[in-house]
């Protein structure tokens, strides 16, 4: 998801594929009439991806009300999801933000945004198309390796590895490997629920761990490694007890599974470095997931099933 391609096309082949209004605004960098746009006043739970090429690049939970007329944001679903650039049209000096894979036109940003970024990604609804997500965030071990096998998964919007479950705000790398703050590594996974189903992604979880091991996973062992599947709702809580229950009378194991199941709470998205790692530093990647035995572990168990 991290390895943006570029997506190119001639200015026949966009209009073939756009209506006449995302062309202005997505290839001529046209603005839509203040209060127009459809995702003005729009408040569901999912992401906003790109109408020309279906990049996610927004997140509804950083949309915010700033009574501009557009869809406003404080953030980018991920930093390199946007590209932006200095825009000295109507003799102003603005930022422009362009989806990183077709270069399609989205908006400007500005510094007038509030906390914690104080930004405002002022967005034309036109450039967006919505899809309803749903949440599901698994802890299995080094964040590293739980978010390959979740890319590949059709009905996947976005993997973001991060930090959840402990007692400090706004963690980072070495304060959790530290032990101490109590949180743990994890992956959150927005998924399309038409097109994959949760119960789907907690067979993908067993699929990936260890789930006899409590204290941590394979050679990472401490709290922040230990295997939790965070629930958003009452539902998820039945799908993962469920799961677990069809893990343990499968025989497969010889111990009951060691994973806990508990509440979701914030998820602090972790350091750029550490997204996509596998993508980024493909060869460490590998020696690093055969080096602490989860590789060699899931073929054992799972054969060609296992990992990704
Ligand atoms: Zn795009």
């Amino acid at each position: 998801m991290e390895r943006i391609g570029k997506v190119e096309k001639t200015e026949a082949e966009w209009k073939k594929i756009l209506t006449p209004e995302e062309f202005y605004i997505l290839r001529e960098k046209g603005t839509e009439r203040a209060f127009s746009g459809e995702y003005n006043d729009h408040k569901e739970s999912g992401v906003y991806r790109c109408a020309g090429c279906g990049l996610p690049l927004f997140a509804a939970e950083d949309k915010f009300d700033s009574g501009s007329g557009w869809p406003s944001y404080i953030r980018p679903i991920a930093p390199s999801h946007v590209r932006e650039e200095t825009d000295n049209s109507l003799l102003m000096r603005r930022t422009e933000v362009l989806c990183a894979r077709c270069g399609g036109h989205q908006g400007h940003v500005f510094a007038d945004g509030p906390p914690p970024t104080g930004l405002r990604y002022c967005i034309n609804s036109a450039s967006l198309n919505f899809v309803k997500t749903e949440t599901a965030v698994f802890a299995g071990g080094c964040f590293w390796c739980m978010q390959p096998p979740y890319d590949k998964l059709e009905g996947v919007i976005t993997t973001t590895v991060g930090y959840t479950g402990g007692n400090t705000e706004n963690p980072d790398y070495e304060s959790v490997t530290s032990g101490n703050t109590g949180h743990v590594e994890a992956v959150r996974i927005r998924f399309d629920p038409e097109k994959v189903s949760f119960k789907t992604l907690m067979a993908e979880f067993w699929r990936n761990i260890n789930p006899t091991m409590r204290e941590g996973q394979f050679a990472d062992i401490g709290p922040q490694y230990r295997p939790v599947i965070f629930v958003q709702n009452e539902a998820q809580k039945a799908e993962a007890l469920a799961s677990r229950e069809a893990l343990n009378k499968s025989g497969r194991f010889d111990r009951p599974a060691a994973v806990d199941i508990e509440p979701a709470a914030a998820f602090y998205p972790a350091e750029d470095y550490h997204q996509s790692y596998y993508q980024k530093n493909p060869m460490r990647y590998e020696m690093y997931k055969r080096g602490s035995g989860r590789a060699g572990y899931l073929k054992r168990v799972w054969g060609d099933e296992g990992g990704p």
